[in-house]
């Protein structure tokens, strides 16, 4: 998932903040604004936002809102905050429009690959069938008075790997904005959002180490989110089980694709999207992008690489 920044060699960044949340390690630096101390203020700022987010919706934090959510599947609603209660309708509606292909309800069908993945086996058919009985983001059931939700029958469970960064990337760039920055380059463990001059973004070559780009793409405030099969990954028996499963079958989705980047305006419709197009492939796929008027750069299972035409201007192959 890394997009690789390309250094900007006519200047370093004024203010700059790393810090981890989210699963992954984050960076915010800012080149230009009406104000420092209003700048400086508002990152940190922005790095409390992220930070309030990975505790109240990350699923490996034992008392966030996700983890209460999933502890009370099959016993009635919780209360959860406007910002669990926002991004689960969210994925509600990227599940309804991909017809499944994104199911936040993967989780259970994750947690068992996860344990396979630490013993270095495959899971039996049946462990396979047991989890994907109860995939279904239809069975999340959200109040919107109430403000609660629900996951309708025990065992079910859900988390938001797939959407809570590109969320986080938004509010982000809206903090920065409020507060006077008019130049930054926000990289949230490889979702990046640019705000001010154009930049050129690496887009990280599949099968090589870590920051190593198969390509460029040239950004104006705008945001850029990767899905790949390289990052998270197991091999038993030269197979590779990566981290994105089709909830259609229960195994690491197959498409025949290594990795999808898009390029729009809002990085959590770009998260789950990323994620919607791994999954369905690009026949299934790109007509669901050029609706949603997103760009993208397909790396397929041959190492082709393919952009949409929006890119034919801004998009160099290394
Ligand atoms: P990354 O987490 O590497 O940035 P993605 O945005 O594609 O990549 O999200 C992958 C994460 O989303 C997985 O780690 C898992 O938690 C969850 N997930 C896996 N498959 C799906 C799916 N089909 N729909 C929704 N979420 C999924
Ligand atoms: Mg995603």
């Amino acid at each position: 998932m890394q997009n690789q920044t390309s250094k900007t060699p006519a200047q370093d960044a004024v203010l700059e903040t790393t810090f981890s949340a989210l699963g992954t390690g984050n960076n915010i630096q800012l080149y230009r604004y009406e104000d420092r101390i209003a700048a400086s203020e508002a990152m940190g700022r922005a790095q409390e936002r992220v930070l309030g987010l990975h505790d109240r919706l990350s699923v490996f934090q034992p008392e966030s809102e996700l983890s209460l959510l999933n502890a009370s599947a099959g016993c009635g609603p919780v209360p959860v905050g406007e910002d669990a209660f926002h991004l689960l309708s969210e994925s509600k509606r990227y599940s309804a429009m991909s017809g499944g292909a994104f199911s936040i309800t993967t989780r259970v069908l994750s947690a068992l690959w996860r344990i396979h993945a630490r013993c270095g086996t495959v899971p039996s058919r049946a462990e396979v069938e047991h989890s994907l009985s109860l995939v279904g983001d239809e069975d999340i059931l959200l109040d919107e008075i109430a403000k609660t939700a629900e996951l309708r029958r025990f065992g079910q469970s859900v988390d938001l790997g797939s959407i809570a960064k590109g969320y986080a990337a938004d509010e982000v760039r809206r903090i920065l904005a409020e507060g006077g920055v008019r130049d930054a380059l926000i990289n949230l463990g490889g979702t990046v959002v640019t705000l001010g001059r154009t930049r050129r973004v690496g887009i990280q070559h599949p099968d090589r180490l870590t920051g190593i780009a198969m390509g460029r793409v040239a950004l104006t405030n705008a945001c850029v989110v990767t899905s790949g099969d390289y990052e998270r990954y197991y091999e038993v028996d030269g197979v590779r089980y990566h981290h994105i499963v089709d909830p259609r079958t229960g195994y690491p989705a197959r498409s025949g694709l290594r990795s999808v980047t898009l390029i729009g305006n809002s990085a959590l419709e770009l998260d789950a999207f990323s994620t919607v197009v791994f999954v369905l492939g690009a026949e299934q796929g790109l007509p669901l992008l050029s609706q949603a008027g997103v760009d993208a750069v397909l790396v397929t299972d041959k190492l082709d690489v393919f952009c949409t035409e929006g890119l034919s201007e801004n998009f160099e192959l290394l």
